[in-house]
């Protein structure tokens, strides 16, 4: 029977420590969550503005279901396309400084959408190894010849880039890495794609409304930009809401609204996102504050994580991973501190490569010093 089949895997994935469970939050996304009826201080999530709870996006959720009703009842492309979307899409293009954007349902449908619109039989996508699975997905989806380059490998890059002849070429890579923290060289990878005339999808995730000049993201953090450059980012992390948009010269956004395949055959999403996100993008731009204390709180999280049996990996942004290395042990370091309260997920392969599990420790504006106080204090008593 193919359910005995099913269920010795996943015995098989229990025994390695790597069967993945779900657990129900019983309150909002905040550092302070409720599950199972018991609290927890939080540092897992996306959310590093703290914005999925904020007042204000709620009342301009509201405020949009009330104007646009439930959902938009039909794609774009029939008669799903309301003005909050086109509002929206105006705004997100002169935020991040390109002709024009476009709004998908997901981060994982948009990354889909482009590499499948863009590239297909004939030419070839280079992707760097610890991409984000989307992007992943989007390559195989796209039946582009594949070259995968060493995680911020330039020279093996260049050396792939020589080799391919003809056809599109097309870089995609995370612009902070999801499960690393890392920003990719996205200034050489410019570079590389003038050198060689080709694409670089930058995948902003984890950089939209945490870097760069008010939050503009990766780009404007390291001072690029290029006409070259497929910008895509989400709306579900910092921005706090749902969604994802790609913004680029308009010339690519029409060729994604005719052939993206994640963008035409899908449901638009509920108008009302899209005005929650408008009222984001208002507290993202003045979030200096936000920003600079999120910074101060990464700075006093990475001094007071020393000298510990493991190694916090090198990163400057809001994700800060503690390499753990085997499964086992990073599930068990991750029970021992939800013992203490403390909520901090493991990673494990195939999310990240095999011996590399980890403690994908993530901080918000809306954590306090105290927080990561009473965090570091109970990995350092763990370590002990
Ligand atoms: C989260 C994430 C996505 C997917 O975005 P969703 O909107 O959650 O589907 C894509 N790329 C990266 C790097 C991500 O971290």
């Amino acid at each position: 029977m193919p359910f005995t089949e099913l269920q010795n895997e996943m015995n098989e994935r229990a025994a390695q420590g790597l069967l993945r469970q779900r657990r129900s939050l019983q309150s909002p996304q905040s550092p302070h969550i409720t599950v199972d009826g018991k609290q927890y201080l939080s540092f897992c999530s996306n959310d590093y503005l703290g914005l999925a709870n904020h007042p204000r996006l709620i009342a301009a959720l509201q405020q949009g279901a009330a104007q646009y009703g439930a959902g938009a009842g039909a794609a774009h492309l029939v008669s799903g396309h309301t003005q909050a979307h086109h509002e929206l899409e105006v705004e997100l293009a002169a935020f991040v400084r390109k002709p024009a954007a476009l709004l998908f349902s997901t981060g994982y449908m948009a990354n889909l959408g482009v590499v499948q619109a863009l590239v297909g039989k004939g030419d070839t996508v280079f992707a760097d190894k610890l991409n984000h699975a989307s992007l992943n997905d989007a390559m195989l989806l796209s039946r582009a010849n594949i070259q995968r380059y060493r995680h911020g490998d330039m020279a093996q890059l260049a050396q792939l880039l020589t080799k391919i002849g003809g056809g599109r070429k097309l870089i995609i890579t995370d612009a902070v890495f999801s499960m690393d923290g890392d920003i990719a060289p996205l200034p050489e990878l410019l570079a590389l794609c003038e050198q060689h005339d080709a694409w670089l999808l930058a995948d902003d995730a984890h950089g939209f409304g945490v870097l760069g000049d008010q939050g503009r993201g990766s780009l404007a953090h390291l001072s690029i930009a290029s006409p070259r450059i497929i910008y895509m980012a989400t709306l579900g992390k910092a921005t706090g809401v749902f969604g994802a948009f790609v913004a680029a010269e308009q010339v690519v956004i029409d060729t994604l609204i005719n052939h993206a395949h994640s963008y035409v055959y899908t449901t638009a999403t509920p108008p009302a996102l899209a005005s929650a996100v408008l009222e984001s993008l208002k507290l993202i731009a003045q979030g200096h504050e936000m920003r600079a204390h999120l910074q101060r709180l990464i700075a006093q999280l990475r001094s007071g994580l020393k000298d510990l049996p493991w190694k916090l990996m090198p990163s400057a942004t809001a994700i800060q991973p503690l390499l753990v290395g085997d499964n086992q042990a990073a599930l068990d370091l991750s029970a021992a501190l939800r013992e203490c309260g403390i909520w901090v997920a493991a990673i494990r392969p195939p999310t990240v490569p095999q011996g590399t599990a980890r403690l994908r420790i993530t901080l918000s504006a809306a954590h306090s010093a105290g927080d990561v106080t009473r965090l570091t204090e109970a990995i350092n008593e763990l370590a002990r």
